[in-house]
């Protein structure tokens, strides 16, 4: 291998991100003996977005590149939102996206294990029972430069919190009466260390466990723990969690009886133009049916990504091309696009599809002749060979090939032209025929018999090709155009509006009477092609009893590209 082929550590070192660097080190340091753990914790209250795929990248790929371990981790705590349609659906995504998890968690497993843990704090005076309300809680916080005042409970018996603990937990108690508070610190600097709630009442059934438990632990007192108890040596997030983070360890210094304990790194989220990410406005939209569902192709989710045709490699190439930072911002979607536009160059089969018809017809060609011509199906991969695609008298042209009176840089189809017909012949046209309101009805032009590939003017240069579809062999297909759903780049945080004012009308614009190759007949739901001269499109998962529905995944122009060139 030559130098350049094998790069130095040093190099390879520049080439890491921040949190490879201190798997990296603790790994040269033996920490935890050498093991490797992470988690991906999604709580199964929606549907997963691309932003959850960046966590899945790093959660996983950590694990795979050091040969660890990565579990799925349900962070099931709260009943009220949670479903098991949430839990099938990002199983599905996860491994859409190419990943294997080691093991399958649920926090709701670790409820006893919690609650003895919460027991402990409390008979050491760590923890008590407040009933005050929320909003009494929250009005005696404090700031972050004035103190918090502490509640009258705080120092309420032991006994009494205990036995007040297990009525939280018996049905005694309803919602919203009573919390179980850890005693940290009224003053401190850190909000979350203000005896943070450690405990809730909620008397709705719970996706696994059903009625057993009415008091359930909060997020804080959760994830940590749960880590602790599985063994997981990282814990990765995102970076609003870094204000968390002392309380975490604070937790796990209550806990620990070794020398394992987690820790937790924070990363940057990722945030997408013209997008929303988070699960709440999500689902408001789906609920609001502002879009057809959470796999509505406009959605930033997986499965929405999916059913668009955006692939699994596309996504994954742009969350690497982004990288891991620790500080917050947003990222173009037009690079998202960017990158599935570059997967499927390299994969998508090249077919004819006409979105706007208008039909051409080649005067002195022979009336029942048909002719097979052979089309290369991508020029990016050999392997993937030559069909035949039938041509004929009658076809299908783009409506905009063709202009009556067109400028001088026009180089399509205008009275007196020569164009190439794709994988065809040149003809030149001779003119059109119109309706009464002057619309464009038919195009007329004569074909060149010595032009076709083999004959001996198939060289021969014209400025402008056009593709086509033998009118007798296409098929009716309808193709639905996707633009951004929102019109502003950051629709939440748009101060005077609501989000959902800021869809964009023109997000989905739905053609009909479009017409695409015979070829086409057998492709299948979610099977990818690129359009020749429009873009890429799919076969949307609605299609059924032959009727074909497309769906442009993006188009062949690359926005991104032609600004950073
Ligand atoms: P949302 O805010 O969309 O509801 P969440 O953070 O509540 O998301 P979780 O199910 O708790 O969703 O997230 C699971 C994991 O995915 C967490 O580790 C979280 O940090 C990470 N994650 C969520 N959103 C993003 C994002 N936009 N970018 C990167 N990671 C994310
Ligand atoms: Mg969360």
């Amino acid at each position: 291998m030559s130098e350049q082929e094998n790069p130095t550590i040093e190099e390879n070192k520049k080439s890491l991100n921040f949190i490879e660097v201190i798997v990296e080190k603790d790994l040269e340091e033996g920490k935890n003996g050498g093991r490797i753990q992470t988690r991906f914790p999604p709580e199964p209250n929606g549907y997963l977005h691309i932003g959850h795929a960046k966590a899945i990248c790093i959660d996983f790929g950590i694990a795979q590149k050091y040969g660890g371990v990565c579990n799925l981790r349900f962070d099931d705590t709260n009943p009220v939102k949670e479903d098991v349609e949430y839990v099938d659906s990002i199983m599905e995504d996860i491994q859409w996206l190419g990943f294997h998890w080691e093991n399958v968690y649920y926090a709701s497993d670790y409820f006893q294990q919690l609650w003895d843990f919460a027991v402990k704090l409390v008979k050491e005076g760590k923890a008590y029972v407040d009933e005050q309300s929320a909003e009494e809680i929250a009005r005696q916080k404090g700031t972050p430069t004035v103190p918090g005042t502490e509640s009258p409970f705080r120092y309420r018996p032991i006994e009494e919190s205990l036995e007040l603990f297990q009525k939280m937990n018996s049905g005694e108690i309803p919602e919203g009466k009573m919390v179980l508070r850890a005693r940290i610190d009224m003053a401190s600097s850190n909000m979350h260390f203000r005896d943070p709630l450690i405990y809730h009442v909620i008397h709705i059934p719970h996706h696994r466990t059903g009625t057993t438990w009415k008091a359930f632990p909060m997020y804080d007192f959760a994830h940590g723990q749960s880590d602790y108890f599985e063994g997981v040596t990282h814990s990765l997030c995102t970076l609003e969690f870094v204000v968390h983070r002392p309380l975490y360890d604070w937790f796990i210094d209550q806990l620990a009886d070794s020398n394992y304990r987690p820790r937790q790194y924070e990363f940057n989220r990722l945030n997408l133009t013209y997008t929303v990410m988070s699960k709440r406005k999500l689902l408001q939209l789906v609920q609001d049916k502002l879009v057809s569902g959470w796999d509505d192709p406009r959605m930033p989710t997986i499965t929405g990504m999916r059913r668009r045709g955006f692939t699994s490699e596309g996504i994954r190439s742009f969350i690497d091309k982004i990288g891991y930072t620790k500080y917050d911002g947003i990222n173009d979607v037009s690079l998202l696009e960017h990158a599935v536009r570059e997967d499927l160059n390299a994969r998508a089969m090249r077919v004819f599809g006409v979105l706007d018809p208008v039909k051409l017809l080649l005067t002195n060609y022979p009336e029942e002749q048909v002719e097979e011509m052979e089309a290369i199906n991508n020029p990016e991969d050999e392997t993937m060979g030559s069909r035949r695609v039938k041509f004929s008298r009658e076809l299908w042209i783009e409506r905009d090939d063709f202009m009556e009176e067109a400028p001088k840089k026009y180089f399509r189809l205008t009275p007196g032209s020569e164009v190439r017909l794709k994988n065809a012949y040149i003809v030149k046209c001779t003119g059109c025929k119109k309706d009464e309101g002057g619309k464009v009805t038919e195009v007329y032009a004569e074909y060149d018999p010595m032009t076709k590939s083999g004959m001996p003017e198939s060289n021969r240069k014209v400025k402008g090709t056009i593709h086509w579809v033998s009118v007798p062999h296409s098929v009716d297909a309808e193709v639905r155009l996707y633009d951004r759903l929102f019109i502003v780049e950051d629709p939440a945080g748009e101060k005077e509006k609501d989000f959902r004012e800021l869809i964009n009308p023109e997000s989905l614009i739905v053609k009909k009477g479009c017409k695409v190759e015979e070829y086409l007949k057998e492709a299948k739901p979610l099977d990818s092609f690129q359009f020749q001269r429009i873009g890429y499109f799919n076969v949307d998962t609605d299609t059924a009893g032959g009727a074909l529905v497309f769906n442009r995944t993006v188009a062949l122009r690359d926005s991104w590209k032609k600004q950073n060139n």
